[in-house]
């Protein structure tokens, strides 16, 4: 996802959090019908949720916001469990959480269904509002664990399932969603039903609807057949249908790039939430503004795109290893553009994206692998740039060709499931025949980059330097390879490569006569920061 601006989420926060393994239960299913009108924001909603039972309990739980005495939030008219019994379950709802005890409790490896019928005006989640042209439009905004503001589940990437919605609403609306579109009928009073159906297990985060007055243009096929649309806003439709057509010569190179893609579509959709860009499965949203008649969103549109592959498909078990989705959609957005425009417009945008997280350090010490649990904090310079940082020096390190195959190799093991940290290394110490545990551990669990301060003076005769590297950061020094470009006047520089591991090291090169300057990192393969003297 790439952000536009940020919003308080304090009070969202602060209902209590029960993780994935914590709830007994695998969900498999979610199939939501939704009510949506002109007249009000209330909506009205079936969920029935077919779920595993992995440990024995008495008693089940999901995420659900209440209303309580606020004005917005979802009460709960009625819950069933269809195949259990007659008896009505009792039903708790407080604290955004919904604890359901049946009559009869659950064996571990029972398969139950349960329906929840519910209502409200969702205080999140569903963003309900006007687009820019003044229109109301219908728009789900789940990321990070927002879903349960309007749909009754559990909120957490770690427990994946596949998902349909069927929708309900003012017939002048089309209606867009993951995966295939399964019907749309005309109903009596001027609505309409459209179901979607998405069979690969999705994480909350990535289920959407967006409801709007679209024109959809179809806009051709990427690899095996499939269909890429556009749905932008009637009144933009011109320039929306031109900007959105890049994205099926988008997705076709990440296909080529890093395997099949999983899902039976992709629609690119113009929408109206607090993201310039959310990944949704199948059906990426865009902010408002990303229509201009000029095809200015193609790095948007490659980011949101790898999203697809890392982040819905390939998903990170936890927050913790958020850098997992950014990271990679930051780094192979970068390659994407490279292939385009070349490896010089690689090396600039990895320059900018140094800078910012040399900065974003100063005023916040903490790792990529972060486990706050204030999810929009890790909306920052570590999931993202320093995140594509760690891929690009893993490709710099570890050569082109061992980097590809394990992107690759990485999503065929984790595509449909959840993946940390450790399992990529594995992934890469696989293909390197390298072990990669200080790798890891320096750039990713280590809230600092390196800092150098690099001298060097020539030794007597002037055929060699002795070259002195510092490590400064507040921290264990870094293993790490520092390539030199040394100028000796001639048209083109002499490459060194010097490996550094100690707080202090004295290195002498033989140069030759005639050094001019030493110039650090001439390929831009190291995130750091230096210090050069010459003595
Ligand atoms: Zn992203």
């Amino acid at each position: 996802m790439r952000v536009k601006y940020f919003i308080s989420f304090i009070l969202l926060l602060l209902f209590s959090v029960t993780t994935f393994s914590q709830r007994k239960i695998d969900v498999l299913h979610y199939k939501f019908a939704i009510e949506l009108n002109d007249s009000n924001d209330s909506i009205k909603g079936l969920a029935t949720i077919t779920f595993l039972v992995t440990e024995p309990t008495s008693s089940v739980s999901f995420d659900l916001a209440d209303k309580g005495q606020k004005k917005k939030g979802m009460n709960i008219v009625s819950v069933d469990f269809p195949t259990r019994n007659a008896l009505n379950p009792l039903v708790e709802h407080r604290n955004n959480k919904l604890l359901l005890t049946p009559y009869t409790g659950f064996k571990k490896g029972d398969t139950a269904t349960v329906m929840i019928n519910y209502e409200g005006i969702p205080s999140d989640g569903l963003i309900i509002s006007k687009n820019q042209f003044g229109k109301r439009t219908f728009f789900g905004d789940n990321w990070p664990n927002r879903a349960h503001n309007w749909l009754p589940c559990v909120d957490d990437p770690a427990d994946k399932a596949s998902v349909e919605f069927i929708v309900t609403a003012p017939s002048h609306y089309q209606v867009i969603s993951n995966g295939i579109q399964l019907e749309e009928t005309n109903l009596p009073g001027n609505n309409k039903l459209t179901h979607w159906k998405e069979d690969v297990p999705l994480p909350t985060k990535v289920m959407v609807i967006g409801v709007a007055d679209f024109a959809v243009q179809h806009a051709g096929f990427a690899g095996n057949c499939i269909p890429v649309s556009s749905w932008v806003y009637t009144e933009n439709k011109k320039e929306g249908f031109y900007d959105y057509a890049i994205g099926k010569d988008i997705l076709q190179w990440f296909i080529n790039y890093i395997g099949p893609y999983a899902y039976p579509k992709l629609a690119n959709v113009q929408s109206s939430t607090m993201f310039g860009g959310m990944e949704n499965a199948s059906a990426i949203f865009y902010a408002d503004n990303t229509v201009n008649g000029e095809r200015t969103e193609e790095r948007l549109f490659a980011h949101e795109i790898v999203h697809q592959w890392f982040g819905n498909m390939a998903t990170e078990k936890s927050f913790a290893h958020f850098w997992l989705s950014e990271g990679f959609a930051t780094y192979l957005t970068h390659v994407y553009l490279e292939s385009k425009y070349g490896t010089d417009s690689l090396n600039n945008r990895m320059q900018e994206d140094r800078e910012a997280v040399l900065s974003f350090v100063k005023y916040a010490k903490r790792p990529v692998v972060d486990s706050t649990s204030d999810y929009m904090k890790l909306l920052n310079a570590n999931s993202y740039q320093k995140g594509s940082w760690v891929l690009h020096m893993l490709r710099r390190q570890l050569g082109d060709s061992v980097f590809h195959k394990s992107i690759r190799d990485y999503y065929a093991q984790y595509a449909g499931k959840n993946a940390e940290t450790k399992d990529l290394q594995k992934v890469f110490e696989h293909n390197s025949g390298k072990k990669l545990e200080n790798f890891f551990q320096q750039w990713l669990h280590t809230p600092v980059n390196p800092q150098l301060e690099i001298s060097w003076k020539y030794l007597p005769g002037n055929q060699k330097i002795e070259l002195t590297v510092k490590q400064l950061q507040d921290a264990a020094p870094f293993e790490l390879p520092l390539e030199l470009a040394l100028d000796m006047g001639k048209p083109r520089p002499k490459f060194e490569k010097i490996y550094i591991s100690k707080k202090t090291e004295t290195f002498i090169l033989n140069t030759g006569s005639g050094l001019i300057n030493i110039k650090t990192d001439p390929n831009t393969s190291l995130l750091f920061e230096a210090k050069l003297i010459r003595q």
